[in-house]
């Protein structure tokens, strides 16, 4: 399958340049082995507001005399970066026409996507540990239809096979979007379908009506809606009986062609994994054998069987952040 690059601002210190406080530099194996895939836009924003290597720590703090609003401090200084920061994201967020995803440092002042500290002041205590860093709010209020990740949350398989699902399928849409032709988005909604039942059935339905644009609105309009259901379709992880509705949907294209030891060898499959003791890719990949075998051309392109390139597959699992293995 041909895949579009996405392109995606990282982090700086995720193994790029030793940028952290304290110099040091995180190497990910993932995040490697995903650069040959992707196009990489590394960043720095507290070097590049001018705080040095290794430098004092920076802090969320609860502005006191409003409780909504916050600021970046520096205790050790007392300065406050809070503007600084906002105008240096803005400015290098904005130079990009379109991104397709983020992957951020975890629990970073600047850069954390969530569970970040926020104090009550600048010397004091932490008061709750839910906030996002001041970059990655930027990023997400100029960039919503992207696909954000912490580095931490990239060692969960089921969290980091979702991640690049997104990623990869975000890429492809900015792609026939830049044609805002009704042909192309027809074709892609076509070749997700599978993958948008095992995210959500009814979502996938409403972008069928979409896409079938019976209020004959013009194909700018078509695409800006088409997006939102995308943000929306992918804002979950895909539950798992969902996913099983997809394999035996897809299974029943052969139900005519298979012999009854082949029916049960894979119903044996669909078996182990609800058990939880194979990983999606076993019955994914014996779907694959039967397309190609008897040369099934509509699910050739369905990229719920490739949904990113088949060389990013990993089984490897922090065995956190798991609700049920897929
Ligand atoms: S987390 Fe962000 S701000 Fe902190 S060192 Fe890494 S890239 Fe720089």
């Amino acid at each position: 399958m041909d895949f579009v690059k996405p392109r995606v601002v990282i982090s700086k210190c995720l193994g790029f340049e030793p940028c952290y406080y304290s110099g040091q530099m995180f190497n990910i194996d993932f995040i490697d082995k995903l650069g040959k895939y992707v196009d990489y836009y590394p960043v720095c924003p507290e070097l590049e507001i001018g705080l040095g290597v290794p430098r004092q720590t920076i802090r969320i703090v609860r502005n006191k005399n409003d409780n909504k609003d916050l600021r970046l401090f520096q205790p050790k200084t007392e300065k406050d970066l809070t503007e600084k920061m906002n105008n240096f994201s803005e400015d290098f967020l904005k130079q990009f026409d379109a991104l397709d995803g983020f992957i951020f440092k975890e629990r970073s002042p600047s850069c954390g996507p969530q569970n970040v500290k926020i104090y009550s002041d600048i010397q004091g205590q932490v008061i709750h540990q839910d906030g996002v860093g001041f970059f990655a709010q930027k990023a997400n209020q100029l960039f919503p239809f992207t696909a954000v990740e912490g580095d931490g949350r990239l060692n969960n398989l089921q969290l980091r096979e979702h991640f690049l699902t997104k990623l990869f399928t975000f890429a492809s849409f900015r792609k026939i979007n830049e044609t805002n032709r009704m042909k192309n988005l027809v074709k892609f909604h076509s070749d997700n379908k599978y993958l948008l039942m095992a995210y959500d059935q009814e979502v996938l339905n409403e972008m069928g009506r979409i896409v079938a644009n019976h209020e004959k609105l013009n194909s700018e309009k078509v695409y800006n809606l088409y997006r939102n259901k995308l943000i929306e379709i992918f804002k979950e992880k895909p539950n798992y009986k969902s996913i099983l509705n997809v394999l035996n949907h897809i299974f029943g294209y052969f139900k005519n062609e298979l012999i009854s030891d082949e029916k049960e060898f894979f119903l044996n499959i669909i078996d182990k994994y609800r058990e939880n003791k194979v990983p999606l890719s076993v019955p994914i990949h014996l779907l694959n054998a039967w397309i190609i075998e008897y040369e099934v051309d509509y699910l050739k392109d369905q990229s719920f069987i490739e949904p990113f390139p088949n060389e990013l597959v990993d089984l490897t699992d922090s065995g956190k952040n798991n609700d049920r293995l897929r």
